[in-house]
């Protein structure tokens, strides 16, 4: 089959075979690219209409038990700077947020053990009690069933765990032994068991990542069927172990994008910091090739230099307003509208 068929098998059956996922990853040309990320704008608009969901992220600590081989806040960088945020000035955060529309707020941090389940549902309950109409995302990277399931009593809605890759060999290549794709995996399972809108995902142009790695991910995504999905592309830190490594292609992070809002058309899938710190309009990209979601940083200025997961992250520099101001301009500039509301998966049509 030729790829623009395999295209159309997509968004038809919504699944393709590994052997399929990987011929049109291997091989696909400019037009591909071009029928494909077109596509998916138009069943983006069919789906959400021409609205952005706006969320509010608060990176609220950046010490981490992890040592991810690509990440600037990895447990072995010494040159990090370690902050943590306490809870009244997370609940400051979150009240710029809502005054600026946002009604889902997005806590991410390193694998904080500081951060237990006491005073992580502590902080989730304390945003529900003063936002009863917001929505809020937890980001902690992995922890066990039993406190998921507590986080979850606390009042949290949502989920983002990306999977990183479903492909062994490729994990392995991205981590030391001690973190494990089993245990990431488990972790996601637990996730959508206990009913949190649950969301995977992947770096576009991690050093080793091939198209069968793709594929393979691909694949696990169309089995997993996620309510979220976040792709960026990677992009080096000048103190972990890939500072020499090629950054990710823009293409090659849009046409991903791409590809998962053929296959699930209704997934809540954000354009990245990473893709507008690739390139300036790397976000309006993002929403033209599929993407409904935006993730503007609420984080206090103070804190914002020191969560460089990558070197040169997007609007470190700005205060929170001027970074909402600045999104808010560029999906005008595209003729999108940023609306007001929990975007929460299924009720699209919905307003909140
Ligand atoms: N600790 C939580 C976790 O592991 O899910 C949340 C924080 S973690 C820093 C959030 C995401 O940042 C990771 O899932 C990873 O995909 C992304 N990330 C880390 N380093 C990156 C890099 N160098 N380039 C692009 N994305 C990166």
């Amino acid at each position: 089959m030729k790829n623009k068929e395999l295209i159309e098998k997509l968004n038809k059956k919504h699944s393709l075979s590994f052997e399929e996922w990987e011929q049109l990853l291997s091989t696909y040309t400019k037009e591909d690219y071009e029928y494909a990320t077109n596509l998916a704008r138009e069943i983006a608009v069919d789906v959400f209409g021409k609205k952005i969901y706006f969320r509010g992220i608060i990176e609220f600590s950046n010490f981490c038990k992890c040592d991810c081989y690509y990440c600037g806040i990895r447990k072995s960088n010494k040159c990090a700077q370690r902050y943590r945020l306490d809870l009244e000035d997370i609940l400051e955060c979150c009240k710029e947020g809502y005054e600026n529309g946002f009604r889902t707020f997005v806590l991410q941090g390193g694998e904080d053990g500081w951060f237990g389940d006491e005073r992580m549902c502590e902080i989730v309950k304390a945003i529900k009690e003063h936002y009863p109409d917001c929505a809020v995302t937890l980001s902690l990277g992995e922890r066990s069933f039993d406190s998921y399931k507590l986080l979850k009593e606390a009042g949290a809605d949502r989920y983002l765990l990306r999977h990183e890759t479903a492909d062994e060999t490729h994990y392995g290549e991205l981590h030391p032994k001690t973190q494990t794709m089993q245990n990431r995996l488990q972790c996601l399972k637990d996730l959508k068991t206990l009913g949190y809108q649950t969301g995977c995902g992947i770096m576009v142009g991690t050093p080793g990542q091939t198209p069968k790695v793709l594929a393979t991910d691909m694949k696990f995504m169309e089995e997993f069927q996620p309510e979220m999905i976040g792709v960026g592309p990677f992009l080096p830190h000048k103190d972990t172990p890939f500072k020499d490594a090629e950054k990710g292609s823009v293409e090659l992070t849009l046409l991903i994008l791409s590809l998962c809002r053929i296959m699930l058309p209704k997934v809540l899938l954000p354009a990245t910091t990473a893709l507008g710190t690739l390139e300036a309009d790397g976000r309006k990209q993002g929403v033209l090739a599929g993407c409904n979601v935006i993730m503007p940083n609420l984080s206090p200025i103070s804190v914002r230099k020191k969560y460089m997961l990558y070197d040169e992250k997007a609007g470190t520099d700005i205060t929170a307003k001027e970074g909402i101001a600045l999104l808010s301009q560029q999906m005008e500039e595209i003729g999108y509208e940023v609306v007001v509301g929990r975007g929460d998966f299924g009720k699209e049509n919905e307003n909140d």
